[in-house]
């Protein structure tokens, strides 16, 4: 099994070491960098366990800390060989409207990045509307990332179109599982299997029947059975399909030669 995203810094040491000990059957975990300050602790938890890998980046909400000393933070951090994606970025129209420009600037630099560093891009969006998601769409369309994810996918319309034009990876989090959400699973049967991950957003997102507490790598199981159910294939076919894109995005077989 793979959690391809989640943040263990948004942890306290010890919730995070007994997360990580209920996920050691795991074949890998990535934490996922979304300041200067997180993206050191991402990586030090990376350093620590051979599974963990790492992605660093600026996330939306912090996009108005775009300077060129950070820039260069993120460009040196970026080299460290435990991290294998470059984000979170995109758009958060939600927490942070008034930063729109600033979160363009972020998002372009990270770009920038990735393909520099050959990282696929990870992003992050929400909005009210979906104005931002359709942005985004129109964002993906113009630049063409040749490797990203949408994390915690949402199921917009023409984020979907844009992601499958563009063949980009779809990672799925706990609200797939939820009751209301038939809209997001028909989405969801629409990306090819090749694309499909899964992913906990820990300890946010927990999925059900764990709605309402902190949520753990561990208990990506449930979108993972759910995913399954939607294609109609055994759990551990799809878990055997989501490792295998997991370690195909993010290169988890290049020998990692960091500490
Ligand atoms: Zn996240």
């Amino acid at each position: 099994m793979t959690d391809t995203h989640c943040h263990l810094d948004h942890m306290e040491p010890e919730e995070a070491q007994a997360a990580l000990q209920a996920a050691r059957h795991f074949r890998a975990l990535l934490t996922i960098g979304t300041d200067p300050v997180r993206n050191r602790q991402a990586l030090s938890w990376a350093e620590a366990h051979p599974r963990v890998f790492a992605s660093v980046g600026l996330h939306p909400t912090e996009a108005h800390l775009l300077s060129p000393e950070l820039e260069a933070d993120l460009a040196h951090l970026a080299a460290h060989p435990r991290v294998r994606a470059i984000g979170e970025s995109g758009l958060d129209f939600y927490w942070r409207p008034e930063t729109r420009a600033a979160q363009y600037r972020a998002l372009e630099f990270q770009h920038r990045l990735a393909l520099e560093r050959g990282l696929p891009l990870v992003l992050h969006v929400r909005s009210r509307g979906g104005e931002a998601e359709a942005e985004l769409a129109r964002w993906l369309l113009q630049h063409r990332p040749p490797r990203f994810v949408l994390h915690a996918f949402g199921g917009h319309p023409e984020l979907l179109e844009a992601g499958l034009r563009l063949g980009g990876y779809f990672s799925f989090a706990g609200p797939l599982t939820y009751r209301k959400n038939q809209a997001l699973r028909e989405a969801a049967r629409r990306v090819p299997l090749d694309r499909l991950l899964v992913e906990t957003d820990a300890p946010f997102l927990p999925p059900e029947p764990h709605r309402g507490r902190r949520n753990q790598p561990a208990w990506v199981v449930y979108t993972l059975a759910r995913l399954a159910e939607l294609f109609g294939l055994g759990l551990e076919e799809m878990e055997a399909l989501t490792d295998q894109n997991a370690r195909t995005c993010f290169g988890l077989d290049q020998r990692p030669s960091g500490p």
